[in-house]
């Protein structure tokens, strides 16, 4: 090959960097067949234990037999179902915003969206610990791209007074995806609206999970569809399904229908996985349960970590990342867990900053106490005691 791509892979694996799947072959879920072994997982994002829900599996079923598989086109020419459109109108009124737009997914729902509405002459302040999707799409749109120190509301403030020509967003995850810390919501909005920027909640850890009904971050806060004219969720993780959405006014939808690239030029999704989303999005709403068995779970995982003496970070939130720094270390207490039965992904730059590699531990509403015991006594053994 006229490129030497070997030792590029060499040096990512030297810097024990280098990134590896595992196969699964039973559904997703709380026990997993991973690589030829049972594993008790505590890395994914089904947070509310609906991937492989019977209810979600039949109206995928239902959908495939009324709608067939494929969409066979984009939504501009055939491809935009009647399941994709009683979606858009579900999701609206889960988020409480006039209108929802789905995209095929979160990555490509913040593409389409920042390059829709931002060019070269605007600005984009964005959390430094935002989510990658949100880094590309700002690069990708040719704004001035300047990121502020993470939940920093006062030096966001600063910067924002300085400038007053340009037309200016604030981007912010609802829910850190790495951290599990929620986002200083209230604050930012009150900042962007004064400075009259317009804030972007990218909400894909918070849908489902934070807030009465799982209505997430922004509807926790009481935030509107003017404190927050775009919020972005997404359908892959606690709804368990596939796919995403951009909610905001009528003027907004419209506008990304127009110029959002990631919109126009692509195949919708299958309209069964839509159908399914509508069935998920029900018992999201409706179960709970699922929440408050989540929030049961983390007390007493918290508990236990602190009790054994853990780095825990300060998040209420299924994202409880156990903080390790090297990115060698936490890639061997993955593997030792592993050992243990225990899945758990070390995560490692550049998803995470240098020296800030972690375990990146969730939990689901399916997982039970004796679960997260479990869980506890093995990062006992691996970490404290050094057992493997
Ligand atoms: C997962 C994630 C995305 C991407 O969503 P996909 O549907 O998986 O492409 C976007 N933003 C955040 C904060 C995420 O965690």
């Amino acid at each position: 090959m006229a490129f030497d791509l070997a030792s590029g892979l060499a040096q990512q694996r030297a810097q024990q960097l280098y990134r590896t799947r595992k196969i699964v072959t039973t559904p997703q879920g709380v026990k997993l067949q991973c690589d030829g072994q049972a594993m008790l997982s505590f890395c994914s994002n089904d947070y509310l234990g609906l991937a492989n829900h019977p209810a979600v599996i039949k109206a995928l079923q239902q959908g495939a037999e009324r709608y067939g598989v494929g969409s066979g086109a984009s939504h501009l020419v055939t491809g935009h179902s009647h399941a994709h459109h009683a979606l858009e109108a579900a999701l609206a009124e889960f988020t409480q915003r006039p209108r929802a737009l789905l995209f095929s997914s979160g990555y490509m729902a913040n593409l389409g969206v920042i390059c829709a509405l931002a060019s070269r002459q605007d600005q984009i302040h964005a959390d430094r610990l935002n989510h990658a999707s949100l880094i590309d799409a700002a690069r990708l749109s040719g704004a001035t791209h300047r990121r502020y120190p993470h939940g920093d509301v006062e030096t966001l403030n600063q910067r924002l007074e300085k400038q007053h020509n340009a037309r200016t967003f604030v981007v912010t995850d609802g829910v850190f995806s790495m951290d599990g810390e929620i986002a200083p919501l209230p604050p930012l909005a009150a900042t962007a609206t004064q400075q009259n920027a317009m804030l972007m909640v990218d909400d894909a850890h918070g849908i489902g999970v934070i807030g009465d009904g799982g209505r997430g971050s922004v509807a926790h806060h009481h935030l509107s569809v003017e404190e927050v004219p775009i919020l972005v969720g997404t359908l892959g993780k606690a709804l368990g399904t596939f796919g995403a959405f951009v909610a905001g006014s009528d003027d907004l939808i419209e506008t990304l229908i127009q110029q959002a690239r990631t919109y126009i030029y692509t195949t919708a999704l299958p309209p069964a996985v839509a159908h399914a989303t509508l069935t998920s999005l029900e018992l999201a709403a409706r179960d709970a349960w699922r929440r408050e068995h989540l929030q049961t779970l983390i007390r007493r995982y918290r508990s236990g970590a602190q009790q054994l003496g853990f780095n825990i970070m300060p998040s209420t939130t299924p994202i409880q990342p156990l903080l390790i720094g090297d990115a060698g270390a936490a890639l061997r207490i993955s593997e030792q867990l592993q050992q243990h039965g225990i899945l758990i992904s070390a995560i490692r730059p550049p998803t995470v900053p240098d020296n800030s590699s972690r375990l990146r531990i969730t939990f689901s509403a399916n997982h039970s106490e004796v679960q997260v015991d479990q869980l506890l006594s093995a990062l006992d053994a691996v970490i404290n005691r050094n057992d493997h």
